[in-house]
């Protein structure tokens, strides 16, 4: 059984911003310094960062952003369809030419942001490998 670390005052991490972050993060800049990029292809995380050279390639966003993206865009577009159903009854192609590509589009826009922020996060609360006291995760 491993004992928890215990940290004084004096040798406790330091706190990281969450808010600020997770703002970093959905802008595509790097959590700690906000110059770098965050994102080297539109998901791929960078392994590093450029200017300050804090390690990236250990977040474990996994399978929240896309989860958070259904969840937004399905929201909005069974509202916006809901609506359309209970005001015009449109035209069923209106549906295939407008709401559909819409889906595509708004899905895609904010995938990347979403994931920016959930790397973002998960630096601020150093969890998974950003945490240099959890060696399991460091080396999973
Ligand atoms: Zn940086």
């Amino acid at each position: 059984m491993t004992q928890p670390i215990i940290y004084g005052e004096a040798d406790a991490p330091q706190k990281r911003p969450v808010w600020p972050a997770i703002g970093r993060g959905a802008r595509g800049r790097c959590p700690n310094c906000a110059r770098g990029k965050l994102f080297r292809r539109y998901l791929k995380v960078v392994d590093r960062c450029e200017v300050c050279a804090e390690e990236f390639f250990h977040h474990r966003a996994d399978d929240a952003p896309p989860y958070i993206t259904m969840l937004i865009v399905g929201h909005l577009a069974i509202g916006a369809m809901l609506h359309l159903e209970m005001t015009i009854e449109p035209d069923p192609r209106l549906y295939l030419w407008v709401i559909l590509p819409a889906i595509v589009v708004v899905s895609l826009a904010i995938l990347q942001p979403i994931k920016g922020a959930i790397v973002g996060l998960q630096w601020a609360h150093r969890m998974h490998g950003f945490d240099p006291e959890n060696a399991d995760e460091l080396s999973a």
